[in-house]
């Protein structure tokens, strides 16, 4: 491999995942993924700005172990969506950790999605697929819409806008899981009308920290929201709507 310290990136890798409880994802096969996906992201983050995590230990925990904490959460063979995929955020890791799951991963920037693409073409992941939408539009395609058995986005939008994007893509019965921060909590509070009246009902909201004894403790929240009805047609709504009036 080029310019990435393999060694190190595997210890780094390894004690992230294991300091999370996750260490059992990794085989050494899944340990040479993520390593390439690494060196690619930071050959390819030097042409245009994919991610501003730049060290490799930093990458492992930030991007890596965070992602994987959502395997446990998806069922075996389930059809996902990412929106707001960005540099293939939870996408890529879900993909190396479940190669039961399709996983489509959307972006409204064509070149974030074409990055997307062809790492997962050169990384053999053949669980993936990436198309360059702005999710309130394909959500209006009856092929997307109520289609997916999870939607998933990882740092795209405040919990309000975020369900007017994510959950008319989730089929009845399936579930929305948010990646937010340390607000998570308090955001999901003002999203409760806007939940319900988009056909959802909060599960959980799971603030356990990330870890890390070199790194520290990273806050977060992984919000978890059950399909219950279908979404009315109305929604999701222009982003210009969305966004200045959040429901
Ligand atoms: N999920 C990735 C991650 O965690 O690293 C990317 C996060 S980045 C901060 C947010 C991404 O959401 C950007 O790539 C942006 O283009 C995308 N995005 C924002 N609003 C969107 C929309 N309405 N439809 C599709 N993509 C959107």
């Amino acid at each position: 491999m080029g310019t990435l310290d393999v060694a190190r990136f595997t210890a780094d890798l390894g004690r992230a995942f294991k300091e999370n409880g996750i260490g059992g994802l990794l085989s050494h096969e899944r340990t040479l993924a993520f390593a390439r996906l690494t060196e690619r992201m930071l050959e390819e983050n030097e042409k245009y700005n994919l991610t501003a995590i730049r060290e490799p230990e930093k990458i492992a925990l930030l991007h890596y172990a965070d992602c994987a904490t959502l395997s446990a959460m998806l069922p075996k063979g389930a059809s996902v969506i990412d929106v707001g995929c960005g540099a293939g955020f939870p996408t890529l890791p879900l993909a190396i950790l479940r190669p039961d799951l399709s996983i489509l991963a959307v972006d409204s920037t064509e070149k974030r999605v074409r990055y997307v693409e062809e790492t997962a073409r050169l990384l053999g992941l053949e669980n993936v697929t990436a198309r360059t939408m702005r999710a309130e539009d394909g959500a209006k395609d009856p092929l997307l819409r109520e289609h997916f058995d999870v939607a998933t986005a990882r740092a795209v939008a405040e919990m309000r806008i975020l369900c007017e994007l994510c959950l008319p893509f989730v089929r009845v019965g399936g579930e929305m899981i948010a990646m937010k921060g340390r607000q998570a909590a308090h955001e999901v509070q003002g999203a409760k009308k806007a939940i319900s009246l988009l056909g959802g009902r909060l599960l959980s909201v799971d603030e356990t920290p990330l870890h890390s004894s070199t790194l520290g403790e990273m806050g977060r929240g992984i919000v978890r929201i059950k399909k219950e009805r279908k979404t009315p047609a109305d929604y999701p709504r222009a982003y210009a709507q969305i966004s200045k009036k959040p429901l």
